[in-house]
C-alpha cells in the first residue's frame, strides 16, 4: 500500500480499494474494465436505432412529475431533429430541479418505443455547462463497490496511468518480458495493452473487447497465467530445496503386509506405490497427489507408504476429513497392521475430535515421545498441542476437503530437527488437465486408473419423487435377498437443524414401511461412539438399511452394500453425487443407484442429473462439472488460498496456458530478475518469498 498511501488517497478510499483487492499501483492498473460504454458518438434523435445503447444530446423542453400510471419524472428532450422522452421511476427532488426546462443534457441509454413516444428509461444523464467535447476513448466500466463507483475508479486509474507509482510511470507500466520472448510469442507490449484496455479508442472493436480476444486482452491473460505458472514453479523449487528424512524402501513391513492381504494389488496400484516409494527415498519432501476414482483402492497404497516410513523408524500421520472416515481408517489399518506391529511393540494412536481428556493426553504423550509410530485422526491431528517426535510422512485423505492452510499446518509439524515430512495427498476428485497444469502445477501426481477386478458397474436410475412406492419395493426386495442398502436423506443447506429433522423423520417413516428390516441411522449430530457403532454394525451386516445424511459422502467402504437411494438428488453437486454413488459397486454384486428428484427441475439441476446419469467415469464428470461451474467454484471456497484467475479462462485460453508454462521455465532459468518483477506485479506482497 506504500505508493497509494503516499498519494493523496484518503483512508476510507483505501479501505474500499482493499475490498476490491487493490493494494498498490500495480494492482490498480490491473483492475480492468469488464465492459465499456460508447460516449464518443452522438446520434441525431430522429435517427436513433432501437434496442441499442446510444448517446444523444439536446435541450429539455418539458419537465414534469406525472402520477399516472405511477409517480414518475418525465422530460422531453429536443435536438433539432426530433424529440424523445426520458423517464425516471425513482428520482430525487434535486433531479426535478436539475432537469428544468432549458437545460442542455447528454443522455446515454437504450431508446425504445414507449407510452409517450420514443423514450429512454433511466438513462445516464449529464448536464452540460458550456461546450463539452465528446470523450475520445470508450468509457470503461469497472467492477466497483459501495462508495467507490466506477467513475471514481476511472479517475484514480487514469491518474496512475499518467503519473505511475510515485511519479514513476515507466516503473509501473514496465515491460516484464524480454523483447525476444515477447516477439517470439507474438505478444503486444504490456504498457500499450494496459493503456488500450483502460482507454480504448472509439474505433476499437466492441466484439474483440467483449470476447477478450483483442491482442491487448491476450497479453494481459498471458501475463496472468505466466504469474501463476511462475509462482507454482517457485513453490516447487523451494520444496526441492527443502530437506526431508530419507525413507529407504527396506521392503520389510511392506512386503509382509502384501503377503497378508486377501488380494493382489492392481497394476495401477503397484505403479503408484513405486512412484511414492521412490520419492520417499529422496532427501527433499515429497508432495504427491494420489488420484484415483472412488473405490480404486487408494487406502492400501497409502498404507504401504506409511509402512515404509515406519520401517525407517519415522512416524507417519494419516488425516481424514470426517470422523466416520478417520475412524474407518483406524479400524482398517489396525486390522491390517496389527499382526505386523504388535510383535514389535508398536502402536497406532487415534486422535479424534471428542475424546476424553485423559485418553487424549496419553495419546498426545505417546505421539510426542515417538512411541506411536502411526497417528490416525481428523483435523485434530494438526492442532497446536500435537507434537511429533520425528514425523516422516503425512497422508491426507480426500485432500480437496481440507483448506490449503490446514494442509500446510500439518507440514509444519515436521519442521525442526527432522526437517519437513513427506506429504501424500489423496483425492477421488480428478483434476482436469488444465487445472493440473495450473493450480496443481506444484504437485507431482500419481494416478490409479484401474479398478480392482470383479467390480460390476453401478447402474444409475432417475426416478421422480412421485414414484416413491416403486423405490421402496425395490429396497425391500434387495434386502430380502441379503443385500444391504443406503438411503441418503436430502441435503438442506440452509439449516442443519432441519436436515437433522428430515433424517429423523425419514428413519421413522422407513421403519414403519419396513417393519421386517433392521434399519440404522447415522447423521452428523451423533456422538463419535454412536456413529462408530452404527457404521460397524452396518459393516458387519447387522443392519439392512442405513439411513444417512451426507456424512457418509466420502470414503465409507462397505462392499456388501449394493443399493443406494438418494433423495432430492437435484439439490446435490456433481462431485457429491459421484462420491455418494461410489459407496456402492464395491463388491461383485451388480449395484444400483436410484436418484430421486422433485420436479420441476432448474436447467442447471437438469444438466447435473443428466451428467451423473450418463457418466460413471469420475474424470469425465469432473470435466463437465468444471465446464458447468468454472474453476473457482469447482475448487471450492476451501481452496481459497490459491490465487484465482480473474481474466484468463483455463478452457478457452488453453493455448496461452501452454505457452505460459514454457515461458515460465525459460524466464526462471535465463531471466530471474524479469520473473521477479513479473511476480511482484501480479502477486504483490505474496511474491516476496522469491528472493533471488
Ligand atoms: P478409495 O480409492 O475410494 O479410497 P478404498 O481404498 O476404500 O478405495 O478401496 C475400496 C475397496 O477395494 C476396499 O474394500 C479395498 O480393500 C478394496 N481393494 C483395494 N485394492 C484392491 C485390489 N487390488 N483388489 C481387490 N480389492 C481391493
Ligand atoms: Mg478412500
Amino acid at each position: 500500500m506504500q505508493s497509494l498511501a503516499t498519494s493523496p488517497i484518503s483512508g476510507t478510499i483505501r479501505d474500499k480499494l482493499l475490498k476490491l483487492g487493490i493494494t498498490d499501483a500495480s494492482s490498480l492498473i490491473l483492475h480492468l474494465p469488464f465492459r465499456y460504454e460508447d460516449e464518443t458518438h452522438l446520434y441525431p434523435i430522429s435517427d436513433v436505432p432501437a434496442d441499442r445503447t446510444v448517446q444523444v444530446e439536446g435541450t429539455i423542453i418539458r419537465s414534469e412529475v406525472m402520477y399516472r400510471p405511477r409517480r414518475q419524472l418525465v422530460c422531453q428532450v429536443e435536438d433539432g431533429t426530433g424529440v424523445l422522452f426520458m423517464r425516471f421511476l425513482n428520482f430525487y427532488g434535486s433531479q426535478i430541479k436539475a432537469y428544468s426546462v432549458g437545460t442542455r443534457v447528454r443522455l446515454l441509454g437504450e431508446a425504445r418505443p414507449g407510452f409517450f413516444g420514443v423514450e429512454m428509461v433511466h438513462p445516464k444523464c449529464r448536464i452540460l455547462r458550456g461546450n463539452e467535447p465528446l470523450p475520445d476513448a470508450l468509457t470503461p466500466i469497472y467492477p466497483s463497490t459501495a462508495g467507490l463507483p466506477s467513475e471514481a475508479l476511472r479517475k484514480l486509474i487514469s491518474r496512475v496511468l499518467q503519473t505511475g507509482e510515485g511519479g514513476n510511470q515507466e516503473g509501473t507500466l514496465c515491460e516484464t518480458l524480454p523483447e525476444s520472448i515477447r516477439k517470439r510469442c507474438q505478444l503486444q507490449g504490456f504498457k500499450d495493452s494496459v493503456l488500450f484496455l483502460h482507454q480504448p479508442p472509439p474505433n476499437a472493436s466492441p466484439a474483440l473487447l467483449r470476447e477478450r480476444t483483442h491482442p491487448a486482452w491476450q497479453r494481459i491473460k498471458f501475463d496472468e497465467l505466466l504469474a501463476q505458472q511462475l509462482s507454482m514453479r517457485v513453490h516447487y523449487q523451494q520444496r526441492r530445496n527443502g530437506s526431508a528424512p530419507v525413507l529407504i524402501a527396506k521392503n520389510d513391513l511392506t512386503r509382509a503386509l502384501l503377503k497378508l492381504l486377501p488380494f493382489d494389488l492392481t497394476q495401477a496400484q503397484k505403479k503408484a506405490f513405486a512412484e511414492i516409494s521412490r520419492d520417499l527415498t529422496e532427501p527433499h519432501p515429497m508432495q504427491r497427489l494420489l488420484q484415483g476414482d472412488v473405490g480404486s483402492g487408494k487406502t492400501i497404497v497409502a498404507t504401504l507408504a506409511v509402512l515404509q516410513s515406519i520401517e525407517n523408524n519415522f512416524q507417519a500421520a494419516l488425516m481424514a476429513p470426517t470422523e466416520i472416515l478417520a475412524e474407518q481408517h483406524y479400524r482398517k489399518l489396525s486390522t491390517w497392521l496389527a499382526p505386523l506391529l504388535e510383535p514389535r511393540g508398536l502402536r497406532i494412536a487415534w486422535l479424534g475430535g471428542n475424546q476424553k481428556k485423559k485418553e487424549r493426553e496419553t495419546t498426545l504423550a505417546d505421539i510426542a515421545a515417538g512411541n506411536a509410530l502411526l497417528a490416525i485422526g481428523t483435523h485434530a491431528l494438526f492442532q497446536n498441542q500435537v507434537e511429533f517426535d520425528r514425523l516422516g510422512l503425512v497422508v491426507i485423505d480426500e485432500q480437496h476437503r481440507f483448506g490449503v492452510h490446514q494442509r500446510l499446518a500439518l507440514r509444519e509439524k515436521g519442521a525442526g530437527a527432522y526437517a519437513m515430512p513427506h506429504q501424500l495427498m489423496m483425492s477421488a476428485t480428478p483434476i482436469p488437465r488444465t487445472l493440473s497444469m495450473s493450480y496443481y502445477a506444484d504437485l507431482d501426481v500419481s494416478v490409479i486408473d484401474e479398478m480392482p477386478p470383479g467390480r460390476a458397474p453401478v447402474v444409475t436410475k432417475l426416478v421422480a419423487d412421485a414414484r416413491r412406492d416403486e423405490v421402496t419395493a425395490r429396497v425391500r426386495e434387495a434386502c430380502r435377498e441379503g443385500k444391504q442398502a443406503y438411503w441418503v436423506c436430502p441435503l438442506i443447506q440452509e439449516s442443519e437443524a432441519l436436515q437433522l429433522k428430515t433424517a429423523l423423520e425419514t428413519h421413522q417413516g422407513l421403519t414403519g414401511t419396513f417393519p421386517e428390516l433392521r434399519i440404522g441411522l447415522v447423521h452428523g449430530r451423533l456422538s463419535f461412539q454412536e456413529k462408530s457403532d452404527v457404521m460397524e454394525a452396518f459393516a458387519r451386516g447387522e443392519i439392512h438399511l442405513l439411513v444417512a445424511t451426507t456424512v457418509i459422502e466420502v470414503g465409507v467402504d462397505v462392499p456388501n452394500a449394493s443399493l443406494m437411494v438418494i433423495e432430492h438428488a437435484e439439490r446435490m453437486g456433481l462431485a457429491q453425487l459421484h462420491q455418494l454413488r461410489g459407496r456402492i459397486g464395491r463388491g461383485a454384486a451388480g449395484s444400483v443407484c436410484i436418484l430421486m428428484y422433485q420436479p420441476p427441475l432448474s436447467p442447471n439441476a437438469r444438466e447435473r442429473l443428466k451428467i451423473i446419469f450418463e457418466n460413471t467415469d469420475g474424470f469425465e464428470i469432473a470435466r463437465q462439472d468444471l465446464q458447468l461451474r468454472g474453476p473457482g467454484e469447482f475448487l471450492g471456497a476451501r481452496q481459497s488460498g490459491l490465487p484465482m484467475l480473474r481474466f484468463a479462462d483455463l478452457e478457452r485460453d488453453k493455448d496461452l496456458l501452454d505457452t505460459a508454462r514454457t515461458i515460465a521455465v525459460e524466464l526462471l532459468r535465463d531471466y530471474p530478475e524479469a520473473a521477479k518483477r513479473h511476480l511482484h506485479r501480479w502477486l504483490g506482497r505474496k511474491s516476496e518469498y522469491l528472493r533471488a
